[in-house]
């Protein structure tokens, strides 16, 4: 569909990036190009209107990019999901394994209302790990988590079994 294509055609591979043998999905030529990150934003939201998201959840530091705009078009409230040390209340933590070493992630611990559905974004859904942990810490503050949508999602990695029994919604499949 249109926003597989637009996708395909402005996301770039780096090889051996962060380290040998990974292929990094750079999205900077979309958000470069404002006519191709429009096609791609619209079609997130209509993700978050399917889902009845009433709130959008954005994983730092590509996920804030496109969470923002998603959360804005659509009237939604944004909940970022940070690196360690960054938020500035109470938080709830949750360390993973991911790709490349490990990492910790944390939410406010008042970031959302029980009744609010939210809908987790982030560019790209790599072995799962961290989709999982913000899963986990969405869960664990009370929100109901109506899906995570990706640009990306790499099915040569297993994410999608990670995140289960999240549903993930990809816009582009590789
Ligand atoms: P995972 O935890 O292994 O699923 O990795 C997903 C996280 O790492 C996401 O927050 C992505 O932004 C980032 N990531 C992993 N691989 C890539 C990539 O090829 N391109 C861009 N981001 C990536």
């Amino acid at each position: 569909d249109a926003a597989a294509d637009v996708l395909r055609g402005h996301i770039r591979d780096i090889q051996d990036w962060p380290q040998p043998g990974v292929v990094f999905k750079d999205i900077t030529p979309l958000l470069a190009t404002p006519a191709a990150f429009g096609v791609v934003i619209g079609a997130l939201v209509d993700i978050a209107r399917q889902r009845g998201a009433t709130t959008i959840a954005g994983i730092e530091a590509r996920g804030f990019l496109l969470a923002a705009p998603v959360a804005d078009r659509l009237g939604a409230g944004l909940v970022p999901i940070r690196k360690q040390g960054k938020l500035p209340g109470p938080v709830r933590s949750a360390t993973y394994d991911l790709e490349y070493g490990t990492a910790t992630i944390e939410i406010h611990a008042d970031a959302v209302r029980p009744d609010e559905r939210v809908l987790l974004v982030d560019d790209v859904l790599a072995t799962g790990g961290t989709a999982a942990a913000a899963h986990g810490l969405l869960a664990g503050v009370g929100a109901e988590v109506v899906g995570l949508t990706v640009l990306m999602e790499l099915s040569f990695l297993p994410g999608r079994e990670r995140v289960a029994p999240l549903d993930v919604v990809p816009l582009l499949t590789i």
